[in-house]
């Protein structure tokens, strides 16, 4: 039986896949596939290392920290840091310190690569046990009160107030930062 030709994903290369499930032409092509993945994770891990180092108190952060908590590209920061519209203070080489509240509203919390197709969640429920305070979600993910107050408008996720506590869905607040 003929199978249907593919294309390599990592050459580009068309190949008659031996299962259906292949997606390599070749072992070496599926080896550097591998350790592509294996280096994308570790880096994962190191800019988690360096998320879960920043205290949610911090008003100032280093230019590798803005990397690691908004996924925002180096030049990117640096060109909006020279274009005044990120507050910074240099404090040396290397040493820049930026502004974290500008740079939360501007860009959303940094998007975590999942291995697996996260189902897309449309329901979701109100009740206290199924939600996060903003205390929790502020610090669940170290950024301030206001941000998340910023970013549940930006994105419309529904609120509940009982007392005084304003609870925010798990799944919907789990979505938009994508955690764990
Ligand atoms: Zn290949």
């Amino acid at each position: 039986m003929n199978r249907i030709e593919k294309e390599c994903a990592v050459c580009g290369k068309p190949f008659v896949p031996k299962t259906v499930d292949s997606i390599y032409c070749s072992k070496i092509c599926g080896n550097a596939a591998y350790r592509k993945k294996k280096v994308q994770r570790k880096k994962e891990e190191e800019q988690q290392a360096v998320v879960d180092s920043i205290t949610s108190d911090r008003l100032y952060i280093s230019v590798p920290e803005a990397i690691a908590l908004f996924g925002v590209a180096k030049s990117t920061l640096y060109r909006l840091i020279r274009q005044r519209k990120i507050p910074a203070i240099n404090l040396g080489t290397r040493l820049v310190r930026i502004d974290r509240a500008t740079i939360e509203e501007m860009f959303p919390i940094r998007q975590v690569p999942t291995m697996k197709e996260k189902p897309i969640m449309k329901l979701y429920s109100l009740e206290p046990e199924d939600c996060y305070t903003i205390g929790e979600i502020a610090k669940k993910f170290g950024i301030s009160d206001s941000s998340v107050y910023k970013h549940i408008r930006k994105f419309s996720i529904p609120t509940r107030q009982i007392g005084k506590y304003v609870y925010a869905p798990k799944s919907e607040i789990d979505n938009v930062y994508n955690s764990k």
